[in-house]
């Protein structure tokens, strides 16, 4: 599930070429064989949900001798590549630079309604709830100079994670909610407002988003216009 936002990542972020992108593509699907043949990991290493899952699969790796040794024939490409998509997921990089989120976004064409049974958990240790936290650098959507302190000093301010259009709507909706597009970093005071806020109060502000991220949803293939994001909404429940 992280392929194509690997790719998009290295080439749009790291500005890498398509060859190289596609050597690592190449040692990926290596590893993701060895992850198989030593019943690791039955998928790919792309098939992952959470940071704590990615580094188990690395400490597997490297104590297994059959794959150090191929790493090492294979010019450590095996594990640079493995590195390199770590990096990508811990979105340390993303956390340095200045990068327009929307860049990242994957294009999906809107499809109609159909049945979406995975309704995803929004875990503070998913890859891509971490990823949006560095590409907002820790700064609230709702507003960047929201200020919160850093209660559990973890060198940045303490900021949430929200999904705009709620999981619970999902089987309404034929691509996944869970992408980048879909995840709001806010601040505490501005988390709590928009669940229990006066309704006019929490409409003017899922307007502002809107208005921020109609393109991204709508490339997302999630929302093609502001009337099915307000339907969606609506039929949420969450929010009045
Ligand atoms: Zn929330
Ligand atoms: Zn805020």
């Amino acid at each position: 599930m992280y392929e194509q936002l690997f790719v998009n990542y290295e080439t749009r972020v790291m500005k890498r070429d398509l060859l190289e992108t596609e050597d690592y593509l190449r040692s990926l699907r290596k590893v993701s064989q060895f992850l198989y043949v030593a019943k690791i990991k039955k998928d790919s290493i792309y098939d992952i949900d959470s940071l704590r899952e990615l580094d188990y699969l690395y400490s597997k790796l490297i104590e297994n001798s059959d794959f150090m040794k191929a790493n090492i024939e294979s010019g450590s490409k095996y594990l640079d590549a493995v590195e390199v998509y770590r990096t990508f997921c811990k979105g340390s990089l993303l956390e340095k630079y200045d990068i327009d989120p929307s860049i990242l976004d994957c294009e999906c064409p809107i499809k109609e309604e159909s049945e979406f049974s995975i309704i995803p958990s929004q875990v503070y240790d998913k890859i891509n709830v971490n990823q949006v936290l560095k590409l907002a650098h820790y700064k609230c959507d709702i507003d960047d100079e929201h200020e919160t302190p850093n209660y559990l000093d973890t060198g940045h301010a303490s900021m949430e994670v929200h999904y705009l259009i709620p999981l619970n709507v999902q089987p309404y909706v034929a691509n996944s909610l869970d992408v980048y597009a879909n995840i709001l970093c806010i601040c505490p005071s501005c988390h709590l407002h928009l669940h229990t806020g006066p309704k006019i109060d929490v409409r003017n502000m899922l307007e502002k988003i809107y208005i921020d991220r109609a393109n991204r949803l709508k490339i997302s293939g999630i929302a093609k216009d502001e009337e099915t994001f307000w339907n969606l909404i609506e039929k949420s429940g969450e929010y009045f």
